[in-house]
């Protein structure tokens, strides 16, 4: 199966398929240490997409990005905008556990990159929450440090991409440019917020045009 879901590809994948490809997937080093692939969690027809930067000790055990104290911060800020995983989905970087949860490596993460590929092709997301500087300079495609690029939008792949601290990092503690990263976490959550209300009006409004269009063709037709 060839697999050249880039950026601009108009194709959706099979998810399944690709999914089940992931799940045996030995194309990087990866592959000797992990327990198991971690592939996503959440809702992957959401309009709403988090990533991260690989799965650590307990994604490892469980299979699941984000169950680990990391997790459960994000699961607590998600609840703050009223939201749970059932309305997003959440994917890393890289699908398999870093060595001792070092950094994914460049040709790690170009090894991974057609999953990640396949699953935003899928999605289609309105909002992409970049976690951490790995997910930020992948959608970003841009080497830009997170505490320089949080706080702002831009438009990636036709989704706002709102880039924050990683939650791992935000409870590590510390100052993130005189921030406290938790409430900045928070913020850029309330933007995440009104991205999602904005988007969803907007295609509100797209359906009301074609309803609008209809009506006038049917209306035609009579006389
Ligand atoms: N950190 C990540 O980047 N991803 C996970 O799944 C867990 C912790
Ligand atoms: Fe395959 Fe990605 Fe795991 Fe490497 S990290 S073995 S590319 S699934």
């Amino acid at each position: 199966m060839s697999m050249t879901y880039g950026p601009k590809s108009a194709v959706r994948p099979d998810i399944d398929a690709v999914r089940s490809q992931a799940l045996v997937c030995t194309k990087c080093r990866l592959a000797e240490g992990r327990t198991q692939v971690v592939w996503a969690d959440g809702n992957l027809d959401a309009n709403l997409l988090f990533i991260g930067e690989g799965p650590g000790f307990h994604e490892d055990k469980h299979g699941l990005p984000f169950v680990g104290a990391a997790g459960q911060l994000l699961d607590r800020l998600l609840g703050e905008i009223g939201l749970d995983r059932s309305q997003a989905a959440i994917v890393n970087v890289v699908k398999c556990r870093p060595p001792g949860n070092r950094d994914p490596l460049p040709d790690e993460i170009e090894a991974c990159r057609p999953y990640l590929e396949a699953q935003l092709a899928h999605m289609r997301p309105d909002v992409i929450v970049t976690l951490g500087n790995f997910a930020t300079q992948f959608i970003l495609d841009q080497r830009i440090g997170i505490t320089r690029a949080r706080g702002r939008r831009y438009e990636r792949r036709g989704a706002t991409v709102i880039p924050t601290f990683h939650p791992a990092a935000a409870l590590r503690g510390g100052r993130f440019g005189g921030t406290n990263p938790i409430d900045a976490i928070r913020a850029d959550l309330q933007e995440v917020d009104k991205a999602l209300g904005e988007a969803a009006r907007a295609r509100q409004h797209q359906g009301a045009n074609a309803v609008g269009i209809e009506d006038h063709g049917e209306q035609l037709g009579l006389f």
